[in-house]
């Protein structure tokens, strides 16, 4: 009944949108089902009782509570995911054609119900719907889907080794793997995490943002629907120092996959090495470099570096956040950029115009604006922006700032958030030094026509993203990461598969005639 409920609206707003004269979609209010934990294939309340509020952050009122997970809850999801696990399991005899099947039909799942995933993640987050429904929404499908195709394909070799052996590597799933992710695009983290690690046979708890719990937990019940046995998929709503750390401390849990800040990063690596040597991976911060050189188009490095940064509200690990621009066209392109930047459309995200929402929460708005005041205080110019945006929600204007020098607070910190800083360079040689020097090494942006130089970058920057003449295209065959304390591992592309499998290696003794 709640799913017909739920198909009905998405199918009335897909409708609606089929009008060119519709200029807003409506917020999906009293259309919250899921607010439970997500285990077993089953909604339970907290073994606590607790819940916590999510907020909207276009105006800053609460959406709905949802059940607060803490240890005794991890305990319980944990159990159930390893008693999926078990050898002679369903999860363990399906074939892996099946597995594949079973991802499709989420994917079918979550297209059908595309528009409502839509609204969701827009009002819980405050992403523009339009970016929701395309992007978002859109590149979660392909995720599940490319997985999918992968379930019955990653398989391992045989080996010529010296003497008379018969010996092959097996591919096996690690086991029950703890994964977690941040608000920033809810939807798309779920699926690089969930994705491949149940193409590989996996089972998983998975603890959510406690900003963004609610697609997620829609997608538990598309999980359900499609079809997943019991206790292979596990969400947890809650909260990061108790069931996040609960996660990475058990000592039943295989593998932690993170994705989020530094600084949190560096605590699941230690509660691994506390606990099980569980198997780390880690997508983090960033502080990534565009850097336009002086023969670059100029149009299109002023429209990329723009997008680079305020994509998402700046709200991107690998937002384009240092803007290095040649002296010679340094005073043209900041003209521009600053047009640019005022020109951006702020409001309503549901407003089909709006390219530009609210920040996340009161706590990260808040660290934005002294991030803003560091600048000014620092000698950074101000060039537009700077302040809040409106008397309600968490929105700050398009800002830049002109001028910026590398020892200022905002070259180096991520503020992740809608600041641009703009630097001027003289040197090939000085500014791929001045990129370098960050303890991040997420991504990097080159803008020049001519391909020498371009090259001359793509090999000396030490990041795990290199992009010429465009900035933040990531598609799902391709892998993401970073270098340095950008994290380890990869996520995504063939190369996103190796941390969810173990590599077994089997030697069998061929016999010998006379032996
Ligand atoms: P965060 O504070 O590190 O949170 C990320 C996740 O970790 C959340 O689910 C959080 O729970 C949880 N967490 C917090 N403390 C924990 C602990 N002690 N043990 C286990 N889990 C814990 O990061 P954020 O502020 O949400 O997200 C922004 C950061 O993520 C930025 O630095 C950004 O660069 C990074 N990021 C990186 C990528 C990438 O692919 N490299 C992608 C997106 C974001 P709560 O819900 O309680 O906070
Ligand atoms: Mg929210």
């Amino acid at each position: 009944m709640l799913r017909f409920q739920a198909h009905c609206h998405a199918s009335a707003l897909r409708n609606l949108l089929s009008y060119s004269t519709v200029t807003k979609v409506e917020k999906p209010l009293e259309k919250v089902y899921y607010t439970k934990l997500f285990i077993n294939n089953e909604w339970h309340n907290a073994v606590s009782g607790k819940t916590f509020p999510t907020v909207d952050p276009s105006t800053g009122t609460i959406i709905t509570q949802v059940a607060e997970a803490d240890k005794a809850d991890v305990d319980l999801a944990v159990e159930t995911a390893k008693r999926a696990f078990k050898l002679g399991s369903p999860w363990r005899c399906m074939d892996a054609s099946q597995r594949g099947q079973l991802l499709s039909r989420l994917a079918d799942l979550i297209e059908r119900d595309r528009v409502y995933l839509a609204s969701l993640e827009t009002l819980d987050n405050g992403k523009p719907f339009s970016t929701s429904y395309n992007m978002d929404v859109g590149e979660t499908i392909k995720v599940y889907r490319y997985f999918a195709g992968f379930a019955d394909k990653w398989h391992g070799k045989t080996i010529p080794m010296d003497g008379n052996y018969f010996c092959y590597t097996r591919h096996e799933p690690v086991g029950v793997c703890g994964q977690i992710i941040p608000w920033n695009f809810p939807l798309v983290m779920q699926s690089w995490k969930l994705a491949p690690a149940l193409a590989t046979g996996n089972t998983v708890v998975m603890k959510v943002a406690e900003q963004t719990p609610l697609s997620a937990l829609y997608i538990a019940s598309l999980i359900k629907e499609a079809g997943f046995p019991p206790g292979v998929v596990n969400i947890l709503t809650g909260y990061g120092p108790t069931a996040g750390a609960a996660i990475t401390r058990h000592m039943d849990v295989d593998k932690v996959a993170f994705t989020g800040s530094t600084r949190v990063g560096r605590l699941i690596q230690q509660a691994s090495g506390e606990s099980n040597l569980k198997r780390v991976t880690l997508e983090l911060g960033g502080k990534s470099p565009c850097i336009v050189l002086e023969d670059a188009d100029l149009d299109q490095a002023v429209k990329q570096c723009h997008e680079a940064l305020f994509f998402n509200m700046g709200q991107c690990c690998s937002a384009g956040s240092r803007t290095y621009v040649a002296e010679s066209i340094y005073n043209e392109f900041l003209e521009r950029t600053v047009e640019k930047a005022k020109a951006r459309r702020v409001g309503d995200p549901f407003h089909l115009e709006t390219e530009h929402g609210p920040q996340i929460d009161q706590k990260h708005f808040n660290n934005i604006l002294d991030h803003i005041q560091s600048g000014k205080k620092e000698g950074a110019k101000l060039m537009c922006g700077g302040e809040r945006y409106g008397d309600e929600g968490f929105f700050i204007k398009p800002t830049v700032f002109a001028d910026v020098q590398d020892n200022m607070r905002i070259a180096k910190e991520e503020i992740f958030g809608p600041v641009q800083s703009v630097f001027k360079f003289r040197k090939i040689e000085e500014v791929i030094e001045r990129a370098n020097n960050s303890k991040y090494g997420l991504a990097a942006g080159i803008f020049t026509r001519d391909l020498d130089k371009a090259m001359q970058f793509t090999q000396a920057l030490q990041v795990g993203s290199v992009w010429v003449n465009t900035y933040n295209i990531v598609g799902c065959q391709t892998p993401f990461g970073g270098y340095k304390e950008s994290g380890n591992g990869r996520e995504l592309g063939e190369d996103g598969l190796k941390a969810y499998t173990e590599v077994k290696c089997v030697r069998i003794k061929i016999p010998q005639k006379n032996s």
